[in-house]
């Protein structure tokens, strides 16, 4: 039995931790991934259970929580709020019909860990590993596996969320369920708050992080799934696991973009083939690093991965493979794609086992992002200070995914720009980053992004896949190209229902309202 109503929870009764104000401490929280300057925080405080996150909630102004400030979009970063860290809500339970029941502040490694060791596994986790639990929900997520497994949403299967008056709610995936366009929350007080669905239609895209979920007869877990801490904390969560699968993964060497498309469509073609039952090559992944990104690779990683370095216009292609007892068969066939799209090289081979041989490869492809995003602390240092990290995350339906990397290329160029491009290529999801070497070079960056996100909206595809929206002003205008003003104030009419003093992540997803004109 469903209803679309909920009924709140009042406040834990227990006392608040410290908010901690030392200028020392505070200094290792001002800055995310995405190395936006200006960081500033009233504090921090690391609640150990729900009732202390409840108190702190209750009692601040203005409260931003954080995970593991991976966020690529100053989602993280704090503008004067009390920082909420998660870091002590790390609780793993034991992994039982299928599920795992895990605190927000459980970092992906650990969480694997702890499941590996019981022969379980979590499907949807970003390429940063070192993200928690919590922040992976806020942003939903997506790693590369997503074209067989989907993004973080559909793992969630139940939160325990602290709102913005420090009230509570347990959501179980299936419970609560959008009638007459929205949800009532009943509050411990009696008073009834009516939360609206937004109209807007959501693109078709394996892959989304941009603004509220929104659909007609929606679940309200997924109202919060990818809310980026604007409508509620995190506090701890029931993931869906499966058992632990056996994976081969393989480095393939393409001359092109095009080659590298190629390969990529045969292998969706015999994934597909394989969850029919009438194939044997179960591929998961395929992960893209183009020529100008591994360029910029350290060279002991490239050797490390056993393979030569690619020229500009070339690629290298990361392969997972899910394979049964005996892998022969798998990349038997493996060989024979390749064979049939013109490869070759044979590709570099690490069988299930291998797992330092698999290590490399995985070092290699994280290197990537690593290398890039060195380069623009380094010109952040040494050029200027407001140099920061610009680049698109962006998803469009595999068909059109050549032409979109053509556009990406294309448009990058006309603005003069170095750039590097890499992500999940079986998703349709491509990160072309730029590398900055002015700060006239990061404002035809934004432009140029900007100019690749229509042409991918035009393409039925989202400028705005996994990593989310946060307090970034580009990002924030790609989600007004994506969904128009109205939709904006859609989501705006929820965040007031949820939180009409504007307590919870202000600023994040869409400018707070004194700032709106
Ligand atoms: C090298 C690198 C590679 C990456 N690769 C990927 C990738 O493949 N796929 C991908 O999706 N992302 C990727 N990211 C981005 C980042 O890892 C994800 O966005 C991740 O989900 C953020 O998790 P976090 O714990 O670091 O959250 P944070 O960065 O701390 O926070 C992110 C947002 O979530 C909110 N938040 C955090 N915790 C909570 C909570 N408990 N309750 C409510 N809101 C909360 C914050 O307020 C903020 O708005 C990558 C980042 C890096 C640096």
């Amino acid at each position: 039995m469903h209803s679309h109503r909920v009924a709140v929870l009042p406040p834990p009764a227990v006392s608040a931790p410290p908010v901690e104000t030392r200028d020392d401490l505070l200094q290792s929280f001002l800055s995310d991934a995405a190395h936006v300057p200006g960081g500033v925080a009233g504090g921090v405080a690391f609640p150990g259970n729900l009732g202390e996150v409840s108190s702190l909630v209750a009692t601040a102004r203005r409260v931003l929580p954080i995970g593991a400030q991976s966020s690529l979009t100053g989602g993280a970063t704090p503008r004067g709020d009390i920082l909420i860290s998660t870091r002590a809500l790390t609780g793993i339970g034991l992994p039982a019909g299928g599920m795992v029941r895990v605190g927000a502040g459980v970092p992906l490694a650990d969480l694997q860990r702890t499941l590996a060791a019981r022969g379980f596994f979590y499907p949807p986790v970003p390429t940063f590993d070192g993200a928690f639990v919590g922040g992976t929900i806020a942003t939903n997520a997506s790693g590369a596996a997503t074209f067989k497994y989907g993004s973080t949403r559909p793992w969630v299967e139940a939160l325990t969320l602290v709102l913005a008056d420090g009230s509570v709610i347990e959501l179980h995936r299936g419970e609560v369920v959008a009638s007459a366009g929205g949800f009532e929350m009943a509050y411990p007080a009696g008073n009834v708050v009516r939360v609206p669905v937004p109209t807007y239609q959501m693109p078709n895209v394996p892959k989304l992080s941009a603004g509220y979920f929104a659909r007609p007869g929606m679940d309200l877990i997924d109202l919060f799934i990818g809310s980026e801490g604007t409508l509620g904390i995190v506090v701890e969560a029931t993931l869906r696991v499966i058992p632990m699968p056996r994976r081969a993964v393989a480095l393939v060497a393409c001359d092109s973009d095009h080659e590298a498309l190629a390969v990529t469509a045969a292998l969706r073609r015999e994934a597909a083939l394989s969850w029919r039952g009438e194939g044997p090559l179960d591929v998961s992944a395929v992960e893209y690093m183009d020529g100008r990104s591994l360029a910029h690779v350290p060279s002991e990683v490239v050797a490390r991965a056993g393979v030569t370095r690619p020229g500009d216009s070339s690629a290298l292609l990361l392969v997972q493979i899910e394979v049964p007892a005996d892998e022969t068969t798998a990349l038997e066939r493996l060989g024979a794609v390749l064979d049939g799209c013109g490869i070759d090289d044979d590709p570099h081979v690490a069988v299930p086992g291998d797992t330092r041989g698999a290590a490399r490869f995985f070092e290699l492809r994280e290197a990537v992002p690593a290398a890039i995003n060195a380069r623009v602390a380094a010109a952040k240092a040494r050029v200027h200070p407001d140099i920061e990290k610009t680049a698109g995350d962006l998803v469009v339906p595999f068909d059109r995914l050549e032409e979109s990397l053509t556009l990406y290329r294309h448009t990058l160029e006309r603005h003069g720009l170095d750039y590097a491009i890499w992500g999940h290529l079986s998703d349709g999801n491509l990160h072309p980053n730029v590398i900055p070497r002015s700060l006239e070079d990061v404002a035809r960056g934004r432009a140029a992004i900007l100019e690749i996100a229509r042409g991918v909206i035009d393409m039925g595809g989202a400028p705005l896949a996994e990593h989310g929206v946060g307090r970034s002003a580009l990002k924030q205008h790609l989600l007004r190209e994506l969904y128009g003003e109205r939709g904006i104030d859609e989501m705006r009419a929820v965040k007031r229902a949820l939180d009409p003093a504007w307590k919870l992540s202000p600023g994040v997803i869409f400018p707070e309202p004194d700032r709106h004109s």
